[in-house]
């Protein structure tokens, strides 16, 4: 993989909430303080964060898709809206750029405004997807990595890489270290999902995957000590 210069980082809603209800700020504060090394060498650091911690719009189905998904579009905001606020208490600079106008919440997505912020070393939140319904927070990440010309998605999961089958129910699963995305969408093998999957391979994007659980993941991520999968692109 070339030199990282620009990342863009997922994390799933659902493994920022608390048990308890809310989030876990424990966890966002640690967060923030890989995130802290990571500029401090240099490297532009985007995030993108999902929302089925509040909701997924596919799982409703008394209202039309459409409004469900702009229900979720509104949750990855609200999450954006709280961790840039912790990333801001441990002494981050941080930006929210969405898509659409949410009046002075967030600020109107453009490339020129995102490479402004990144210039002036602060974390940029790609909050509200894609700002279509029928798409990820997946899709979002795929289409801001290859808009911003960053040099891979960092997936930070439940789980620590890419299996060739659920560890959970085959204790024999056997975990890669490299794998091509073709071969992750041959293997229907669940990483992003299929749009966002297409994206990155047309477009070159490679993804590193690890676990969130496991301590200085992004750190390590980026400096030599990964121990995920990274998927070639
Ligand atoms: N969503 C959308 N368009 C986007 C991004 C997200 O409509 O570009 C909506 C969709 O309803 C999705 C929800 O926001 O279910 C939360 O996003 P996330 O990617 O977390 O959804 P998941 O893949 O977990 O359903």
């Amino acid at each position: 993989m070339k030199d990282i210069k620009r990342v863009i980082l997922k994390l799933s809603g659902e493994a920022l909430a608390a048990k308890e209800g809310g989030y876990n700020d424990a966890l966002i504060e640690n967060i923030a303080g890989q995130v802290k090394q990571v500029i401090d060498k240099g490297i532009d650091v985007g995030v993108v964060i999902g929302g089925g911690n509040y909701w997924r719009g596919r799982s409703n189905n008394n209202i039309d898709r459409p409004k469900a998904d702009q229900i979720g579009m509104l949750a990855t905001i609200m999450n954006c809206i709280y961790v840039s606020e912790i990333f801001r208490s441990c002494g981050l600079k941080t930006n929210i750029l969405t898509p659409f106008e949410c009046g002075s919440m967030t600020k109107l997505f453009s490339k020129d405004r995102a490479n402004k912020y990144f210039e002036k070393g602060m974390v940029v939140f790609f909050a509200g997807g894609t700002g279509h319904p029928f798409f990820s927070t997946d899709t979002g990440i795929a289409l801001r990595a290859i808009e911003l010309d960053a040099d891979a998605i960092l997936l930070a999961k439940a789980i620590d890489g890419v299996y060739d089958s659920d560890p959970k129910i085959n204790p024999n699963a056997k975990k890669y270290d490299s794998i091509s995305i073709e071969e992750v969408v041959e293997k229907k093998l669940g990483v992003i999902d299929l749009t966002a999957s297409v994206m990155c391979m047309e477009n070159k994007v490679p993804l590193m995957i690890f676990g969130l659980e496991e301590e200085n993941s992004i750190v390590n991520a980026l400096t030599g000590k990964f121990n995920g999968t990274i998927v070639t692109a």
